[in-house]
């Protein structure tokens, strides 16, 4: 059910994403402030969290050096989610995952990763190089030059699991206000005023000349919105009301830089989109290989891998995701693109670092190959072909759902490797918070939680860390992803 909010809160979180759906948990099971959730859709995690390829990912692929963070929060958010869904009752099914170079030069990427998986903490017996003719035991349809194996790795579906955090986190007292687009966020003297506009499909405005305006829920009367969060003099519609916060969390995915930039900050950085796209598998081809198959990424300098064959946590395939450049965080078809085209257009040509990137001729190269592999189904087969040839694109009948990344570029055009915090006496922001952000969002909120309760932003409530189910100390989390304990 959808609920309107109060008037004065401790914290607001914006974005009710696996992210936001774990901050929200986590404050809400270890402190006493109150809590609010906003999420401008109707439901919780409709765009990356539920649109994205539900693996579990093991920190092989992350360097320790320049994406020790992700690869530190991978290692702790498969025991950790495993922990939860079992809990839960949540589908979690370790499946593994093989790794192929289908080219020379992949076979030196391949050992990277083994080094890689190594000092992030994986053991031998769960990541090692196999040698031909094993592969072609363990899985016959699959053709490439090396391949490296890993057994902690595992499917989920991040959706579901993003409700149920919310779920706990509103029996935990949370509100969570869904169908609230959190418009604007200002400083005042005291507090922050965050503007709402809500989704009137499901308010209803009441207007009348007794200067009693209101707004109530259409499913629930008795819940209406207090008058004196409205501005005298506005038009209620298109200025909808204010809340006031101490605190803000800035969780809102693809839409965070926005957010960061109306407080002035991280004004160095843009954004650059990428649409993940999948096509369904047939029926026929569900017995192909046990595993999911991922290749070595052809332009290892870029923050994307290159399709994979993906074995969901329902036993169903699918091929993707690709890369494709598009124009927001919302960019899922063209009229969406369309309606952004002259302000990205504009915003594009304003930023010196996007413009070297448009120049470089191994970008140029690959916005090409991943527009054709938009374009053209075969293309995009065919990607994956390289590795499974038994597949034919002709049987491929369905698109699957599209997910959107939302790249953080910095002046000099360089992708930043991996999320970055920025917080000010008053608000935390969380941005280019990409893959393996799904894996890592419990470990990274924890995190985040202790943090903010150690520098006193939040007050620790002993009485419900001890009434929650999961056993997790949120401290000695935060000392693990800091790299300061093991
Ligand atoms: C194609 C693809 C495949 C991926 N595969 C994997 C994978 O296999 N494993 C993995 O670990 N990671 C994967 N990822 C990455 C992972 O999905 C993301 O890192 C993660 O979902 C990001 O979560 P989030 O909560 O930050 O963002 P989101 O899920 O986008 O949530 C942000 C929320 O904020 C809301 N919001 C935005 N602005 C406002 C506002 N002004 N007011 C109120 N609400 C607002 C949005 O509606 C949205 O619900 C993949 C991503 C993509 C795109």
């Amino acid at each position: 059910m959808l609920v309107l909010p109060k008037q004065y809160y401790d914290v607001a979180i914006i974005g009710g994403g696996i992210l936001g759906a774990s901050i929200a948990y986590f404050i809400s099971a270890s402190s006493s402030n109150s809590v609010i959730l906003l999420e401008r859709e109707k439901e919780i995690a409709v765009h990356a969290s539920s649109r994205n390829t539900g693996k579990v990912h093991a920190p092989f692929l992350y360097d320790p050096i320049n994406k020790g963070l992700f690869a530190r929060a991978a290692y702790l958010g498969f025991q950790m989610l495993r922990e939860y869904c079992d809990i839960f009752a949540l589908p979690f099914k370790q499946d593994g995952v093989l790794s192929v170079a289908t080219y020379d030069k992949g076979i030196d990427i391949l050992h990277k990763y083994l080094d890689w998986g190594i000092s992030n903490g994986l053991q031998g017996d769960e990541l090692y190089l196999i040698d031909n003719n094993r592969i072609s035991k363990i899985e016959p349809n699959v053709r490439c030059l090396s391949a490296i194996y890993c057994s902690r790795d595992a499917s989920v579906d991040y959706g579901s699991i993003a409700r149920h955090l919310v779920h706990n986190a509103s029996e935990l007292g949370c509100t969570v206000a869904k169908g609230m687009n959190a418009v604007n966020v200002k400083k005042t003297n005291k507090r922050l005023e965050v503007q709402i506009i809500p989704d009137y499909s499901n308010f209803r405005l009441i207007v009348d000349s007794r200067k009693t305006d209101r707004l109530e829920n259409k499913s629930n009367i008795k819940d209406s919105l207090r008058p004196d969060l409205f501005e005298a003099g506005t038009n209620l519609r298109t200025s909808g009301f204010k809340i006031y916060v101490n605190y803000l969390i800035n969780a809102a995915g693809g839409n965070a830089l926005n957010i960061a930039h109306q407080m002035n900050i991280a004004k160095k950085y843009n954004n650059l989109y990428f649409r993940g796209e999948y096509w369904l598998a047939p029926p026929e081809y569900q017995r192909v290989t046990k595993l999911s198959i991922y290749s070595v990424p052809m332009f290892p300098e870029f923050p994307f891998l290159d399709p994979h064959w993906v074995v969901r946590y329902d036993g169903s395939n699918e091929i993707g995701p690709n890369a494709v450049p598009v124009l927001g965080p919302y960019g899922y078809d063209w009229r969406s693109n369309l309606r952004r085209f002259t302000p990205k257009v504009l915003e594009l040509a304003k930023n010196s670092g996007i413009l070297k990137h448009m120049l470089n001729s191994r970008f140029i190269y690959l916005l090409g190959r991943e527009l054709l592999s938009s374009v053209s189904k075969t293309a995009m087969i065919n990607r994956v072909r390289k590795f499974l040839p038994i597949l034919n694109p002709s049987l491929f009948t369905q698109r699957g759902t599209s997910g959107i990344r939302s790249l953080l570029v910095d002046n000099n055009g360089k992708f930043l490797p991996e999320m970055i915090e920025f917080r000010d006496e008053s608000s935390l922001h969380i941005l280019n918070y990409n893959s393996p952000g799904a894996t890592g969002a419990l470990p990274i909120s924890a995190s985040i939680v202790s943090r903010l309760i150690k520098d006193g932003l939040l007050q620790s409530n002993r009485e419900k860390q001890i009434r929650r189910k999961d056993q997790w100390n949120i401290h000695n989390i935060d000392s693990k992803l800091s790299g300061k304990s093991i």
